[in-house]
């Protein structure tokens, strides 16, 4: 790690509480059972570290975005069975994360145990960042754990501001691999090193592109974002996606590519369909031609090809959005193919990074988890990281 944080290693936690920031900001179906797990699974090696040692572990998480009281839909006892589950042993719950009945159950627990909090995110205090909330937060443990990467690029009480109250404070094993994983891409890259972006929106990631322009051989722009690069080379594009403000910024991206040597690789065809559904009527065309009343809704089989035959070549690979709407089915294959080749050539021996929330659940969705070098579990934390930015829950871990 680029600071001076040390991690869950460097203690020996035995008659230890340990106070744990993870993110088990999971998923919810309309039974409130929990539909993907993987957060929850990621923070289990820093608990069973804890709990081996003979500590006890007291979790708390953010869910969902509650407006700043109690909300039973977002209340963490729903997923106390699938903590259960994944932990393998039986836990407790408080039903506040401060007061009372948090500090009496915190001060019984005894070692081994594990005790869960409620969602934080009910006092506004939280994302304020207040130190009296983030006091009392901090008299229930006595080492400070932060093992939430997801949410690292906030300065939340419990995020960051709560490390100033412990003399004891380390990253959890989930937080130190998000960081030495970034940290191939962000150091020495293997060359050729290739950028892949996509997703809906430039606006949320103009600094990261800006600053992979100094780093990378190739950047592909595929996704909804890629038609206002479509509509500033003069084209057609019909009701796609189109960031009028944002024109003039990706003709001064496409000048400062060719200055630096950047490769830019932009779609060639397009999927179009005439409505934003799974059955709509579709067609493909090439880009720039999209008919009036027609959108793109996925990058066609020339692009996946060309992004294809320059992925095969890269030695490193940072991957953030999908291609398309990979949601519908219809309208998956371009991010499918990129998963597929990403998996291709982390196979010849390429290391590949996939960021953020959407790319995350489409390699897992289309079954390449385990095919790729490193899914990050952070979007925007992990993209903040890589614009060079410290992130604060970080940054309040160190010595
Ligand atoms: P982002 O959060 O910016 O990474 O965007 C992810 C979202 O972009 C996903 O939900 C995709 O469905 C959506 N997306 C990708 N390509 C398109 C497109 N051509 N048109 C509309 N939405 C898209």
């Amino acid at each position: 790690m680029s600071l001076n944080v040390k991690n869950v290693d460097s203690l020996n936690f035995a008659g230890k509480k340990a106070l744990i920031r993870v993110d088990f900001n999971v998923p919810l179906d309309e039974h409130f059972q929990v539909t993907d797990d993987t957060r929850i699974q990621a923070a289990v090696p820093t608990i069973q570290k804890i709990l081996k040692d003979g500590g006890s572990a007291i979790l708390m998480s953010h869910l969902g975005r509650p407006k700043g009281g109690p909300e039973d839909r977002y209340s963490l006892k729903h997923i106390v069975s699938a903590v259960e589950a994944a932990l393998g042993q039986k836990i407790s719950f408080a039903s506040d994360c401060i007061g009372e009945e948090a500090s009496q159950k915190a001060a019984q627990l005894g070692a081994g145990e594990v005790l869960l909090l409620e969602n934080l995110r009910f006092y506004k205090e939280e994302e304020n960042g207040d130190a009296a909330f983030a006091a009392k937060l901090a008299k229930l443990g006595d080492v400070y754990v932060n093992d939430a990467f997801g949410t690292a690029h906030r300065a939340h009480a419990s995020t960051a501001v709560i490390a100033a109250n412990f003399s004891q404070k380390v990253a959890g094993y989930l937080m130190e691999s998000e960081l030495t994983n970034a940290d191939k891409v962000l150091g020495n890259p293997e060359r050729p090193y290739t950028a892949i972006m996509g997703g809906a929106k430039i606006a949320d990631k103009i600094l990261i592109i800006e600053r992979l322009l100094e780093k990378v051989d190739n950047l592909i722009i595929g996704g909804g974002m890629s038609y206002t690069f479509a509509k500033a080379q003069g084209g057609s594009i019909g009701t796609s996606l189109l960031e009028a403000d944002k024109l003039d910024f990706v003709l001064e991206l496409m000048e400062k590519a060719k200055a630096k040597g950047v490769n830019l690789i932009l779609p060639v065809d397009t999927v179009i369909a005439d409505d934003f559904s799974n059955t709509a009527n579709q067609s493909v065309v090439n880009k720039g031609e999209i008919p009036d009343n027609w959108m793109g809704l996925d990058i066609g089989p020339k692009t996946r090809e060309l992004f294809g035959k320059v992925i095969l070549e890269s030695k490193t690979i940072l991957w953030n959005g999908p291609m398309g709407v990979f949601e519908m089915e219809s309208f998956n294959k371009g991010t499918k193919a990129i998963a597929e080749y990403v998996a291709e050539a982390t196979r010849h021996g390429a290391f590949s990074l996939i960021g953020g929330g959407d790319s995350a659940a489409a390699v897992n969705k289309f079954g390449y988890t385990d095919q790729v070098s490193y899914v990050s579990t952070g979007g925007g934390a992990l993209l903040e990281h890589m614009e060079g930015k410290v992130l604060p829950g970080v940054a309040a871990l160190a010595q």
